[in-house]
């Protein structure tokens, strides 16, 4: 697919260096279109939802925030999660307005730690975006399907 104007700044805004240090597309050469068709078609064949993802992610994140930067325990001791805070903000790549809390929450979950953000999750929500092959805070979404699966919400 061909990038589109406003694609091509968003993009830009997602170099490294720019509103993060890594930037948000790894070495992930296809254009944001493409990359967001992918990652969606992925989740169709899972049979999830991008709010169904972020969801759950919000629950990881809620757990680890009440916790005050201890690790704790969640999803029926079937994760423990642990957030670190960092002072300030940084703005949503895609310019929506949204500036997330910069915080890193560390999840282990099925024998694998994670690193997930308060912005990882908007982006998920809001603009179905998992971020760029490569990246450092790419979420791959069949692996978050699985984790979905594996810790329903309510359980
Ligand atoms: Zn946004």
């Amino acid at each position: 697919m061909k990038a589109n104007p406003k694609n091509i700044r968003t993009r830009n805004r997602m170099s490294p260096g720019r509103l993060s240090l890594a930037g948000f597309l790894g070495d992930d050469p296809r254009t944001l279109d493409d990359i967001v068709e992918a990652d969606l078609a992925t989740l169709e064949a899972e049979g999830v939802s991008c709010e169904q993802i972020a969801d759950f992610l919000d629950h990881l994140h809620e757990a680890a925030d009440s916790a005050l930067e201890a690790p704790t325990s969640t999803c029926s001791g079937k994760a423990t999660v642990q957030l670190t805070e960092t002072m300030g903000r940084i703005p949503c790549p895609f310019a929506c307005g949204v500036r997330a809390h910069k915080a890193v929450i560390q999840v282990t979950i099925d024998g694998e730690t994670l690193q997930l953000t308060p912005l990882q999750i908007h982006l998920i929500r809001e603009h179905s975006f998992f971020q760029g092959r490569g990246s450092v805070f790419r979420l791959e979404p069949a692996h978050l399907a699985q984790l979905c699966r594996l810790c329903p919400l309510g359980d």
